[in-house]
């Protein structure tokens, strides 16, 4: 099982860079979490090392990662520059990185381009968090905070940006990527008709429902068929 340690920047009495009323601590933060949800959809275990707006120091974060065993330490932040002047993200490495932090921080980078980002490309930079960490650790910096086209991209495609990084997470991990069903009742319930343990799925399809009921004795007779199906199963 494949176990990393994020890393929100800033936070509490650090905002980061701000514009605009836009704060970079905020932005990765929710940003950040919403990578974590959909590797731990995939089974991939998320350790963070702050997960609300607090002040976490550098040397906090660093001793947090080092504490664990990870597999990678990924460091999210928002870039900023002079107001409208710059555009796009780039991913860090520490110095002469290697291979797995570089092969992940290509593959971030990449599939932050895909969304629609400028390529600044791959850097190297001698940053606390990317020296003092055991794991291969990237940082990422995802548009500029000070630039209205990037904030554009930023908030029009977030979900694109949450797939991108979690994907490109994945695929460094050698694991697909996997689409959240939408329809989770509906398919398992295909999959009980399938296998002769319901007959018709209307009753549960409408019922089975946040704020509805199931009879009791329907309940219970599914749940003695599916015992059925497992115990033939095992035979
Ligand atoms: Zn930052």
């Amino acid at each position: 099982m494949a176990r990393l340690c994020f890393d929100y920047g800033h936070g509490g009495n650090d905002p980061g860079a701000v514009y605009k009323g836009r704060k970079e601590a905020d932005d990765v933060l929710s940003l950040g979490r919403a990578v974590a949800a959909v590797l731990r959809r995939h089974g991939v275990i998320i350790d963070e090392t702050r997960t609300a707006d607090v002040s976490v120091s550098l040397k906090a974060r660093c001793d947090f990662e080092n504490k664990g065993s990870f597999d990678y330490f990924i460091s999210f932040h928002r870039n900023a520059f002079k107001p409208e002047t710059a555009a796009g993200v780039e991913t860090y490495t520490y110095l002469n990185p290697g291979a797995k932090s570089k092969g992940l921080a290509e593959k971030i980078q990449s599939s932050l381009v895909g969304v629609g980002f400028a390529n600044r490309g791959v850097k190297t930079a001698n940053y606390q968090v990317l020296r003092e960490t055991k794991a291969p650790a990237v940082l990422i910096e995802i548009g500029f905070i000070d630039n209205s086209q990037d904030n554009a991209l930023f908030y029009a495609k977030r979900d694109e940006i949450i797939k991108a990084v979690a994907g490109a997470i994945l695929s460094q991990l050698g694991l697909a990527y996997i689409e959240e069903s939408q329809n989770g009742l509906e398919e398992a319930l295909e999959v009980l008709v399938r296998n002769g343990i319901l007959k018709s799925p209307e009753y549960w399809l409408e019922n089975a429902r946040p704020g509805k009921t199931i009879k009791g004795e329907y309940a219970g007779l599914l749940i003695e068929r599916m015992a059925e199906y497992i115990s033939s199963q095992q035979h």
